[in-house]
């Protein structure tokens, strides 16, 4: 896996010189792209533009429609594209298989607009343009204990962590599903918190830690049809940490095990709240900071980032957004 760092992104960088009257509005407009990947890729931090200045302008999505087998230069474009957001792909101007499973993961995303058959098409272009609007992108450390995942950046299709085991600690089903899996090392830690809970006579239970892309899939394209508002609640598929295997929901028989927010109130949800930090843990989504993860109030929810970053981010009140300086609003 390439480091942040050093990480080039393979495609073409066309340079705009600022003339009079230029500002990052006009120039979006005249590129067809976006004043956020403009600011993005050249690391601006204010709108301010000064003649002669040179600008590095993003790749832009192609008209049309291609399918496996179709090439040239629209498809090698919209490969660009694809590496821009930081997916993976060789910019050859071939729609192979990888090109193709790139777009059916994004579809995938949105089963409520397009249908997820692999096809470039104008609706698929859409969704990419709006992605591309919001600086969505692929994480690059998904390995990384304070990874961020969220509604813009997300994991590839793919990702799956290495070392998944079942944490030996009850759960709320007795039989194997692969929600029973997390990373070795939160797996670990997590059975000392439960460890810890059973000592002081807390009783809770795991209801649901790692998920694949497929599976939040399924999840999302039931919620989405069910309430349209699914994704306050409910992540669209690469953009929930449970798929980092870091992340699991823990509930209390004192609620009958389910996902709600009344567990908070609970000498369960309290205690979880005052003990998962000295364990690694944090509560991912915390009362009043929706505008923050875009997520509701999620008690249940607790990811693992390591003890010594779990503490500084409970003791000061703060979202992994605020810990790592990136709130995107
Ligand atoms: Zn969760």
């Amino acid at each position: 896996m390439q480091q942040h760092n050093d990480w080039l992104p393979d495609y073409r960088v066309t340079n705009y010189k600022v003339k009079p009257g230029d500002t990052l509005y006009l120039i979006a407009k005249r590129f067809k792209t976006h004043i956020s990947a403009i600011k993005k890729i050249n690391k601006l931090k204010s709108n301010i533009l000064f003649v002669g200045q040179y600008l590095k302008i993003p790749p832009t999505l192609p008209d049309g429609i291609y399918v496996i087998g179709s090439t040239g230069p629209s498809v090698k474009k919209l490969q660009e594209v694809l590496s821009f957001i930081g997916f993976d792909v060789n910019n050859d101007g071939y729609y192979g298989p990888v090109t193709s499973k790139i777009i059916k993961g994004l579809q995938q995303k949105f089963p409520e607009i397009v249908i997820d058959d692999g096809v470039y098409g104008p609706k698929t272009k859409k969704i990419i343009d709006n992605l591309l609007s919001v600086n969505y992108e692929i994480v690059r450390n998904p390995e990384s204990r304070t990874v961020l995942v969220n509604k813009l950046n997300a994991l590839n299709p793919d990702y799956v962590p290495k070392n998944l085991i079942v944490p030996e600690i009850p759960f709320s089903f007795t039989e194997f599903r692969p929600q029973k899996l997390m990373r070795a090392d939160a797996a670990n830690a997590l059975e000392a918190l439960f460890a810890k809970a059973k000592q002081e006579g807390i009783e809770l239970n795991a209801i649901s830690g790692y998920r694949s892309y497929e599976y939040q899939h399924k999840l999302f394209s039931r919620n989405i049809k069910a309430n349209p508002k699914a994704n306050l609640f409910s992540s669209r598929p690469g953009e929930s940490e449970h798929q980092t295997g870091l992340a699991i929901d823990i509930s209390s028989p004192s609620v009958d095990n389910r996902l709600v927010q009344s567990l908070g109130e609970t000498k369960e949800g309290k205690w979880l709240e005052a003990n998962a930090p000295e364990f690694g843990f944090i509560i991912r989504f915390p009362k009043e900071k929706e505008n923050i993860t875009r997520y509701r109030y999620e008690p249940w929810h607790i990811r693992y980032v390591g003890k010594d970053v779990a503490k500084r981010i409970m003791d000061n009140n703060l979202t992994l957004e605020e810990y790592l300086g990136k709130v995107n609003n």
